[in-house]
């Protein structure tokens, strides 16, 4: 595997590991609209941008009102032979809150709508003062670090695919309409992947390190 030589293992902050295939890079100062990518493979490394913490600030804002009516507003509606049922994911969930099943409701509950949440208000937490100019708030490092730590498990992208391919199967067994908060959650993939082309990591962590 090839090796940056004899890297300053002293001063880490000097150093990024790309994401993709572990090759460690020194880092330096970018000037706006720059990138950096891997040298191996060519994944994207650093990419810092005019206003982009605002920016992120504004998606996460928009993730959680989008996040919230997703929650609360009919998802679908299912109609089979005269009979009709509505319901919105709390609804679902709450439906499933007693018996055996309580703990995978509460874990899928945790997952496609509390992780995320928390992951934008996070992100506002962290780069709300840096977007203004102003020093980091206390614990952002903490913060950020549960951000990128959490990224794995916060999964309401894969629940609205998991959904879709759902829905071909009941399709043919009765007729399903979309609810407003089927929308919501597809509006809200689009929003975080607006969010992640606007955060580059390495450049909040240096923003959040020089308070
Ligand atoms: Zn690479």
């Amino acid at each position: 595997m090839a090796r940056v030589p004899n890297p300053d293992l002293g001063d880490l902050r000097g150093l990024i590991a790309c994401p993709r295939c572990d090759l460690l890079h020194h880092t330096q100062q970018l000037s706006d609209g720059e990138r950096a990518k891997c040298a191996r493979c060519g994944s994207l490394l650093i990419w810092p941008r005019t206003g982009a913490f605002l920016h992120v600030v504004a998606f996460s804002f928009t993730g959680m009102i989008l996040m919230i009516g997703a929650i609360f507003f009919p998802f679908l509606k299912i109609s089979a032979q005269g009979l009709s049922h509505e319901s919105s994911i709390f609804g679902v969930a709450m439906a499933f809150s007693d018996g055996w099943i309580a703990p995978l409701a509460l874990a899928v509950l945790a997952m496609i709508v509390a992780l995320p949440v928390f992951r934008f208000a996070a992100l506002i937490y962290t780069l709300w003062p840096l977007a203004n100019g102003r020093p980091a708030y206390r614990h952002s490092t903490t913060v950020f670090r549960l951000v990128e730590e959490l990224q794995p498990w916060a999964m309401a992208e894969i629940f609205i695919i998991g959904t879709a391919v759902a829905l071909v199967k009941v399709a043919g067994l009765a007729s399903v309409s979309l609810g407003p908060a089927f929308w919501a959650f597809c509006v809200l993939i689009i929003v975080i992947a607006l969010k992640n082309s606007f955060m580059s990591n390495w450049t909040i962590w240096d923003a959040i390190s020089q308070k």
